[in-house]
C-alpha cells in the first residue's frame, strides 16, 4: 500500500543515547545500569529512595478487539508523544513482548507506524534478557521438584499430581505435552510433563507483582507446585518453599526485576517491563516499572492487555488493589474496524466502508466506557485508532454517535502522524486527570465467596446474568476456600473477542450465563485464576509463520519484523 513497515520506520530514527533519555527522565546515574547504547537497566533502589510525588497514572484499554489488535500500544506510545509535544513531563510503562507472537500471527508490541517504542529490534527480540532469566527460574525449580522425587521424595510429592510446568519463550506445540524421565532408573522418574510459553509462567506474574526482592521471594516460595500422595481430602500442597528454591530464583532474577529504560520515537522515555499473559495472568507490564514511571514524570501511561473486560478489569482489579495505584483516567481505544467486527463483519470484510455495521457494533464500545465510568467511576475518554482504510463518514460516524451519548472522544492519528497526531487526545486526556474520581474496585474482596466476585465481574463488567461453576469448579472452590484462599482476586481467562465465554457472541450481548470449568490458586502471584474454557498456555506456529521473512545482514540490520 505503500506505507513503510515500523521495523522501516524504526530504522530511519536517530535514537538519543540511553544516558541523555535518563536525565530527560530524572534518573541519577546511580541507578543507571547501561545495556548497550540504547538500553539500561534501573535500579528499583530508586523507588526507596526518591521522594518525589506520584505522576498521574493513565490507563490504555480497548474495546473487545479483532485478532490483529486494535493499537492500544501504539496509542499509548503516540500520547505520550503528543504531551510531551505539549510541554508535559510524561513516562509510559509498557510490557516486554514474547519471541511466541514475534515469530508467530501477531508480531511486535513496542507500537506501530510513527509511535512506537526503539530500538524496536532489540525490544522484540531478547531485549535485556529478562524472559530468558524468567524461563530459567522456572525451570530451575522444575528440575528441583523432580530431583527430589528422585532422591528419595521427602516431601512424598505425588508425581502425576504435579502442577508445576517446563517453560520456553516460544510457540512450540510439540512440546505441549511430554513424558519425560525416560531411560531407566538412573534417570528420573517418568511422568506426564509439558511446557508453557515463558510469558504464561506464574514466576511472570510473580516477578510483575513484586514491590522488592523480598517481597519477590516471598512470594516465589508460596508458589503451588504440586500434592501429595493421598486421598483428595488428605493431599497437602506442596511449595517452591518447601524445595527451598526460593533464594537461588530470586538470585536468577535479580536483574529481570530492574525496569528497561528505552525511548519512542520522539525519544520520550519508556519503560520496557514485564509481560504476563492477559489471560490465566494479569496482563499489564510490572508493578514496579509503574510506580517508577509515577515518580519520574507527572503523567504515567500505561497498557493492559486484551479488550477492558479482561485487561482493564485486571488492571483496576487486581494490580491497582494489590500495588495501591489510583489512576486519574482510562482511554479506550476503538477502531473502525473492530467496531465493524462487533456489527458481524466478516474478518475479510473489514476493510470495506459499512457504516450501518458500524453503528451496529458500537454497544460493544458503549458497554465498555459505562464499565469504566459507572463501575470503576473513573473518567473515560475513546480514541478512535484513525486506520488508512477507514473512510472519513466512518470516522465521522463513530465522533458523531459518541458525542451524541455524551462519551468523551477524540480522534487519534498517531501511528500515521507521530505525537502531533495525538495532540486532540491529549488535550482531553490532561483535562480529565484534573477531575477528581472515586476510584471504587468492581468486586470486594472481603466477605464474598469465590463465586460472589465472580458474579460481580460476570454481571457488573460483562453484562452477563450469573456465572455458573461446574460441580468441578464448584468443588474446586470449596476446596481453595478451605486452603484459604477465598479473599484472594480473581483473574479470569475467556476469550477476548467477546463480553461473553464465547468467541461468536459480539456487541454488547445480555441474558447470557458464564461457565466455570476450572479453578486454580497461583499462589505465588495471589490470585484465583478463573477457567471458562481450554486456554492455551503453549501456542503454536501458523502454516506462515512471520519467522519465515525475518532476516539479518552481514552488518547486523535486521529486516522482516513486521
Ligand atoms: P495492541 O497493543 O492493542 O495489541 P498494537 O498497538 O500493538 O495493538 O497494534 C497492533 C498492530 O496494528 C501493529 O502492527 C500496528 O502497527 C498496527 N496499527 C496500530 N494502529 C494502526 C493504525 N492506526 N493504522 C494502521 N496500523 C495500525
Ligand atoms: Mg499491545
Amino acid at each position: 500500500m505503500g506505507y513503510k513497515s515500523d521495523i522501516e520506520i524504526a530504522q530511519e530514527t536517530t535514537m538519543a543515547p540511553i544516558t541523555e533519555i535518563a536525565e530527560k527522565a530524572g534518573i541519577d546515574e546511580k541507578y543507571l545500569e547501561q545495556y548497550g547504547k540504547y538500553k539500561a537497566k534501573i535500579d528499583y533502589n530508586l523507588l526507596k529512595e526518591s521522594d518525589a510525588p506520584d505522576g498521574k497514572l493513565i490507563l490504555v484499554t480497548a474495546i473487545n478487539p479483532t485478532p490483529a489488535g486494535e493499537g492500544k500500544t501504539t496509542t499509548t506510545v503516540g500520547l505520550a508523544d503528543a504531551m510531551q509535544k505539549m510541554g508535559k513531563k510524561v513516562m509510559v510503562a509498557l510490557r516486554e513482548p514474547s519471541l511466541g507472537p514475534v515469530f508467530g500471527v501477531k508480531g511486535g508490541a513496542a507500537g506501530g507506524g510513527y509511535a512506537q517504542v526503539v530500538p524496536m529490534e532489540d525490544i522484540n527480540l531478547h531485549f535485556t534478557g529478562d524472559f530468558h532469566a524468567i524461563g530459567a527460574a522456572n525451570n530451575l525449580l522444575a528440575a528441583m521438584i523432580d530431583n527430589h522425587i528422585f532422591q528419595g521424595n521427602a516431601l512424598n510429592i505425588d508425581p502425576r499430581k504435579i502442577t508445576w510446568r517446563r517453560c520456553v519463550d516460544m510457540n512450540d506445540r510439540q512440546l505441549r505435552n511430554v513424558v519425560d524421565g525416560l531411560g531407566g532408573k538412573t534417570n528420573g522418574m517418568p511422568r506426564e510433563d509439558g511446557y508453557d510459553i515463558t510469558v504464561a509462567s506464574e514466576i511472570m506474574a510473580v516477578l510483575c507483582l513484586a514491590s522488592d526482592i523480598t517481597d519477590l521471594k516471598n512470594r516465589l516460595a508460596r508458589i503451588i507446585i504440586g500434592y501429595t500422595y493421598g486421598k483428595v481430602a488428605e493431599q497437602k500442597p506442596v511449595t517452591a518453599g518447601d524445595l527451598h528454591a526460593q533464594g537461588a530464583m530470586a538470585a536468577l532474577l535479580k536483574d529481570a526485576l530492574k525496569p528497561n529504560l528505552v525511548q519512542t520515537l520522539e525519544h520520550v522515555p519508556a519503560i520496557v517491563h514485564g509481560g504476563p499473559f492477559a489471560n490465566i495472568a494479569h496482563g499489564c507490564n510490572s508493578v514496579t516499572a509503574t510506580k517508577m514511571a509515577l515518580k519520574l514524570a507527572d503523567y504515567a501511561i500505561t497498557e493492559a492487555g486484551f479488550g477492558a473486560d479482561l485487561g482493564a478489569e485486571k488492571f483496576l482489579d487486581i494490580k491497582c488493589r494489590m500495588a495501591g495505584l489510583k489512576p486519574s483516567a482510562v482511554v479506550i481505544v476503538a477502531t473502525v474496524r473492530a467496531l465493524k467486527y462487533n456489527g458481524g463483519v466478516p474478518k475479510a470484510d473489514l476493510n470495506n466502508e459499512n457504516l450501518e455495521a458500524l453503528e451496529k457494533g458500537l454497544p460493544n464500545l458503549l458497554k465498555h466506557v459505562s464499565n469504566i465510568t459507572n463501575v470503576y467511576k473513573l473518567p473515560a475518554v475513546v480514541a478512535i485508532n484513525a486506520f488508512p482504510t477507514d473512510t472519513k463518514a466512518e470516522l465521522d460516524l463513530v465522533e458523531k454517535k459518541c458525542k451524541e451519548l455524551g462519551v468523551n472522544v477524540a480522534l487519534s492519528e498517531v501511528w500515521a502522524k507521530g505525537g502531533e497526531g495525538g495532540i486532540a487526545l491529549a488535550e482531553e486526556v490532561i483535562r480529565l486527570v484534573e477531575q477528581p474520581n472515586d476510584f471504587t474496585f468492581s468486586y470486594e474482596l472481603e466477605g464474598t465467596s469465590i463465586e460472589d466476585k465472580l458474579n460481580d465481574i460476570v454481571q457488573k463488567i460483562y453484562g452477563g446474568k450469573r456465572v455458573v461453576l461446574t460441580a468441578n469448579a464448584q468443588k474446586q472452590a470449596k476446596q481453595l476456600t478451605d486452603m484459604g484462599f477465598g479473599n484472594c482476586p480473581i483473574c479470569v481467562a475467556k476469550t477476548q473477542y467477546s463480553l461473553t465465554d464465547d468467541q461468536t457472541k459480539l456487541g454488547a450481548p445480555t441474558d447470557f450465563e458464564v461457565t466455570v470449568r476450572n479453578l486454580k490458586i497461583s499462589a505465588g502471584a495471589g490470585f484465583i485464576v478463573a477457567l471458562t474454557g481450554e486456554i492455551m498456555t503453549m501456542p503454536g506456529l501458523p502454516k506462515v509463520p512471520a519467522a519465515e521473512k525475518i532476516d539479518v545482514d552481514e552488518t547486523g540490520k535486521i529486516t522482516g519484523l513486521f
